[in-house]
């Protein structure tokens, strides 16, 4: 994908995310972990969540890989904190709505996300911007089934 190709303002905010990622942080007593990979890139990510009093508290993602990746990556970290678990899974499903071209979601609050939808041209990015947000799917599956870490997933398996 050639980055020259998307809208220039949304290009200023995915590399602002990219420059300076949310959420590098370590959580000590995380509740969920997982970690995701999309080996068709080599983006490599990992997330902590903190959940208390049924909503993320706080969120961690560290990790390498494109601008793509690490920008949807952070701006999970903004989003995610202040969300219940289902509203978490909720904007997860709206956005992977988005990027495979369904109608922009009613009612659900996609901060710069917003920024990502001119990369749903570029297929094979897709699985960039969506693997943060496969990873927050497992972790929290993870975290529903009382486990704090989930097994490592792929953007890979047919999604
Ligand atoms: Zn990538």
């Amino acid at each position: 994908m050639d980055f020259h190709e998307l809208d220039s303002l949304y290009r200023e905010v995915i590399l602002d995310h990219y420059k300076n990622p949310r959420g590098r942080k370590d959580i000590a007593d995380a509740d969920a972990r997982a970690e995701g990979q999309n080996p068709l890139c080599g983006d490599e990510l990992s997330l902590s969540l903190k959940i208390s009093g049924g909503k993320i508290a706080d969120a961690a993602v560290a990790g390498r890989g494109c601008s793509i990746s690490v920008a949807s990556g952070s701006m999970l970290a903004e989003l995610a904190p202040g969300l219940a678990p289902d509203e978490a899974l909720q904007l997860a499903d709206a956005f992977k709505s988005m990027m495979h071209g369904g109608a922009p979601p009613q009612g659900v609050d996609m901060g710069d996300l917003d920024a990502l939808e001119g990369v749903k041209k570029f297929p094979v990015r897709v699985k960039c911007a969506l693997l943060a947000w496969e990873t927050l799917r497992n972790a929290l599956a993870a975290w529903q089934r009382g486990e704090a870490s989930a097994a490592p997933a792929t953007t890979e398996d047919g999604r």
